[in-house]
Formats: structure tokens, C-alpha cells, sequence
């Protein structure tokens, strides 16, 4: 079974694969896709769906597509939909931690929370599921795995940060992975 993941995100990509080993996950091609989707929504329910009409539209097939945003207490839940670009429109992991970093010296609460919203578009109906993982912010960067805010974002009862576990170890935990179980539970009730 073939489902077209609308990414061109090799971490992200390989973090589904992993998750939906009985499915064929193919990321965007790059080809047919050579402009970034569009996601002008200021919801991650919004640009998570706007992501998947893009590629469905274009290729009929079933497809997903996922937003996340990284949300912090003592910041009214900023970044939020704008994680991607909170430092600027280059979108640069190191500047957005940096800036996170920067708004956070000397505040107490540290609490955060990532939450991904996947779209799916299974035979022409729209379906979303949502997964949330809670933590804090660190006050320096650790670790060199994964992507994004990884460095600076440890998961609630973990001493270290996601950038210092495994792929394997972050998916069982994180906001992508557990919005992804609830689309394999989809996928196997739909696909027997
Ligand atoms: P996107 O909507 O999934 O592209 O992500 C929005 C922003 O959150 C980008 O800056 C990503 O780098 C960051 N981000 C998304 N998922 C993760 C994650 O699992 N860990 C750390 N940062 C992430």
C-alpha cells in the first residue's frame, strides 16, 4: 500500500517509515513538487489539511501531511503555528533556538509542549489526529540527534533531551509519533 507523505523532511520521513513498516511512505518528489506546500493557515489543524489537499490535488492519491508547533506556557502558548519562523523567514533551527532561549532567560516556569496535527486524505475523505508530548525548555542546547528544537526540548519524566535519544526512542514518546499511532490504528481498521 502506497501513501504519499507530503515532506521533504529526511528526519521526518524516516521517523514514519519506521512507525508504518507495512506501508510504502514516499516523501514528495521533488520533482513534481519543486515549490514548498503552502501553509498560510494560523491553525495547525489548518495547514496540516491545506498541506494534504495540496498533494492530493495533484496526484489523486492518498496522502498525509503533518504540522507541528511547539507551544510554551510563559509564552501564551508562542511559537505555536510559527515555530518554523520564529527567529525569521529563514526558517533556521539554530536562530529559533537561540531566540526561544533569549525569551526564556530567567523565567521560572519552562514548562512546553510540541503538538502535531496529521492530515490525511484517505479515498477523497479528510481525517486528522492530534498527538501532544509535554515538557520543558532547557536553558542550553544538548544533544546532537534529530532536528528542530530537539537540543533544547526534554520530554516530561526524561532527564535528557530528544536531540540526546535514539529515533526509535524519541517516536515512542513524541507528539509526531503519537499522532502517527493514531493514523496506523486508522490505516489498519480501513485497509483489512
Ligand atoms: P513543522 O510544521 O513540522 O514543519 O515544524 C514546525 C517547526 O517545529 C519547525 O521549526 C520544526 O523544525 C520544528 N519541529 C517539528 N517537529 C519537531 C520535532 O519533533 N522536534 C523538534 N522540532 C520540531
Amino acid at each position: 500500500m502506497n501513501i504519499i507523505f507530503a515532506s521533504q523532511n529526511a528526519g521526518k520521513i524516516a521517523e514514519i517509515r519506521a512507525k508504518l513498516p507495512s506501508y510504502t511512505i514516499e516523501g514528495l518528489n521533488a520533482e513534481e513538487f519543486p515549490d514548498e506546500l503552502l501553509e498560510t493557515g494560523s491553525t495547525l489543524d489548518a495547514n496540516a489539511l491545506q498541506k494534504a489537499r495540496q498533494v492530493f490535488k495533484k496526484t489523486g492519491k492518498n496522502c498525509f501531511a503533518d504540522d507541528t508547533g511547539l507551544e510554551v506556557e510563559a509564552l501564551d502558548g508562542a511559537p505555536g503555528v510559527y515555530s518554523a519562523r520564529y527567529a525569521g523567514e529563514q526558517k533556521s533551527s539554530e536562530d529559533n533556538m537561540t531566540m526561544l532561549l533569549g525569551e526564556l532567560d530567567g523565567k521560572a516556569n519552562r514548562k512546553a509542549r510540541f503538538r502535531t496535527v496529521v492530515a490525511l486524505i484517505w479515498e477523497g475523505e479528510e481525517y486528522t489526529f492530534e498527538g501532544i508530548c509535554e515538557g520543558r525548555i532547557t536553558t542550553s542546547r544538548s544533544g546532537a540527534e534529530g532536528f528542530g528544537y530537539d537540543p533544547i526540548f526534554q520530554p516530561e519524566g526524561n532527564e535528557t533531551t530528544f536531540a540526546q535519544m535514539t529515533m526509535e526512542q524519541k517516536s515512542i514518546m513524541s507528539h509526531r509519533g503519537r499522532a502517527v499511532e493514531k493514523l496506523v490504528e486508522f490505516l489498519k481498521l480501513h485497509t483489512k
